[in-house]
């Protein structure tokens, strides 16, 4: 039977530092607290800290005998703009925000492992620890790899755990290629011509050129996308006018829309720009367009999903590992670093907890040794038998 790490020196401290870094939760790019702790313990175990990765982003690097393939580990520790409504004695300390996705649990699942992975005094391999910024919105995994990530600590496979609500406490869970879909929102514009509500004919009403193309947008993913993938239009926001008799000059709508495959976002791209435009020249309308492109699909190599689900199966048990039949519809900019690096991010259960991104969302700490057990295992596993890397000096 496989050996975990022997946690129990930090046992009561991991808990500790998900707790406290849970009650200094920070915006993305503006961590400053977050980093510091994190690069506090890290140096603590006698790691050097590369800081200052895209503003605020880390790495710690071990490395341990002769070079060879290295493997990549990321966690995210940013927030989010919300009230925490936990009541919790580490609830957050800064007013409207909230560790509400987990990114406090996943950076201390990480800090443990690299803390066991430090111990391990037969540990032989080169691991990157990648405490990443800004996963919400702000694509903090892209801006680390254009700060040269990548360049500097080569990876040649990559892997992030994100929790999940609602799935088993500690099961994971994961699937070959489309894990988490694209996100792009655009906001369109339609210029018609205002007037008086009682005269529609000489103006050009914007609210009915937007509602059409409200309607036309229901048609993108019904007839342009085929059954078998996964995308959606949602037509968020849409604002016009002032007063029941005037007609207003513009409307403006906020569309987001979300795939699970590069070949369908761009194609739905081009089509709401297509169906907008002729919808609105069908009624002399015009409409222009800003796009506000976010994250592509987060896409698993199919290799790395399997050699994650073996070590599962090795050490945790042969059910501790769930194959996901559907991708999740929410975005994850792990996907960036998954476009450079073959890998997989995989998901473990927060058992029964609000959903992510709730007010009353807690990260559940009965995980964060398994977590942080995964990554050690999966760094062993990666260094160990079987991989063309074993020849331990
Ligand atoms: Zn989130
Ligand atoms: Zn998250």
């Amino acid at each position: 039977m496989t050996q975990h790490p022997d946690f129990s020196p930090i046992r009561e401290k991991l808990v500790e530092f998900r707790r406290h870094l849970h009650s200094i939760p920070e915006i993305g790019l503006s961590e400053i607290k977050t980093p510091a702790f994190i690069a506090e313990q890290l140096e603590s175990w006698g790691y050097t800290v590369h800081r200052k990765i895209a503003t605020t982003g880390l790495v710690a690097s071990l490395e341990r005998g002769r070079p060879r393939k290295a493997i990549g580990f990321r966690a995210d520790f940013d927030a989010l703009p919300i009230t925490e409504e936990t009541g919790l004695p580490y609830a957050s300390q800064h007013p409207g925000t909230m560790h509400a996705c987990g990114h406090d649990g996943h950076t201390t699942m990480l800090l443990g492992a690299a803390w066991a992975l430090a111990q391990d005094r037969a540990f032989k391999g080169t691991v990157h620890f990648i405490f990443q910024p800004a996963e919400e919105n702000l694509g903090g995994a892209k801006l680390m790899i254009d700060d040269g990530l990548f360049a500097r600590f080569p990876c040649q496979r990559i892997f992030a755990l994100h929790n999940l609500p609602g799935l088993e406490v500690g099961q994971f869970a994961s699937r070959a290629g489309a894990i988490a879909a694209s996100i792009d929102v655009v906001t369109i514009v339609v210029k018609g011509r205002g007037g008086h509500g009682a005269l529609p004919e000489t103006t050009i009403d914007p609210v009915v050129v937007g509602s059409s193309i409200v309607m036309a947008l229901q048609t993108l993913v019904s007839r342009n996308v085929s059954p078998h993938e996964r995308s959606v239009v949602t037509v968020g926001s849409f604002r016009a006018g002032s007063a029941a008799n005037i007609i207003p000059d513009v409307a403006v709508l906020n569309v987001s829309m979300r795939t699970t495959n590069a070949d369908v976002r761009a194609e739905l791209q081009r089509r709401i720009e297509d169906v907008a435009t002729f919808q609105a020249r069908s009624f002399k309308a015009e409409v222009g367009f800003t796009w506000e492109v976010g994250y592509p699909a987060t896409i698993n190599a199919a290799a790395e999903v399997d050699r994650a689900a073996a070590s599962i199966s090795r050490h945790f048990g042969s059910d501790a590992f769930t194959r996901l039949d559907a991708p999740m519809m929410f975005s994850e900019d792990f996907s960036f670093m998954l476009e450079r690096v073959p890998g997989a991010y995989i998901l473990i259960g927060n058992g029964d907890s609000s959903g992510l991104h709730s007010a009353t969302y807690d990260f559940n700490d009965g995980i964060l040794e398994r977590g942080a057990a995964l990554f050690y295992h999966l760094a062993k596993d990666a260094n160990g038998p079987g991989d063309g890397s074993a020849e331990v000096a």
